[in-house]
């Protein structure tokens, strides 16, 4: 599953819109280029056509490993803050609808970060311990 969709924004700077690629979910095995993307602080990035200023759009982001077996999830902190965060997430703190994700079976175990340099660090170590693992001790 990889959601990607093209949304008009507005340049915080100068207020020029255009539209920009924007992605909801990144499967790292589906989609192995956004994942180098994302990496590489690329992911959801509006550059202005006029004043060339780079902003962030800030959105939800889901990642999602087939291989290793895991998703991590970016949430802007603002969602915390006004309580939205309660239509992707139970109080309980699982994701909701979760039951109509066959093959999802480890998604109780989702990972949540509120900020996209946290997501890499814990995409690189995730892979990091998948490398090893194929390696075996030592
Ligand atoms: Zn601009």
């Amino acid at each position: 599953m990889t959601l990607h969709r093209y949304m008009e924004i507005k340049c915080p700077n100068c207020s020029a819109e255009d539209e920009a690629l924007v992605w909801d979910t990144i499967n790292a095995q589906v989609n192995p280029e956004a994942k180098t993307a994302l990496l590489n602080g690329k992911t959801n990035l509006f550059v202005c056509p006029r004043c060339r200023t780079a902003s962030f759009i800030d959105r939800p982001l889901l990642y999602h490993d087939m291989q290793i077996g895991y998703m991590a999830w970016y949430f802007p902190f603002s969602l915390v803050k006004s309580g939205k965060i309660l239509d992707w997430i139970d109080p309980g703190g699982q994701i909701r609808g979760i039951e109509n994700c066959p093959g999802c079976d480890y998604a109780p175990g989702t990972h949540y970060v509120f900020d996209m340099d946290e997501l890499v660090r814990y995409i690189k170590f995730r892979d990091a311990l998948a490398e090893d693992m194929r390696h075996g001790p030592g």
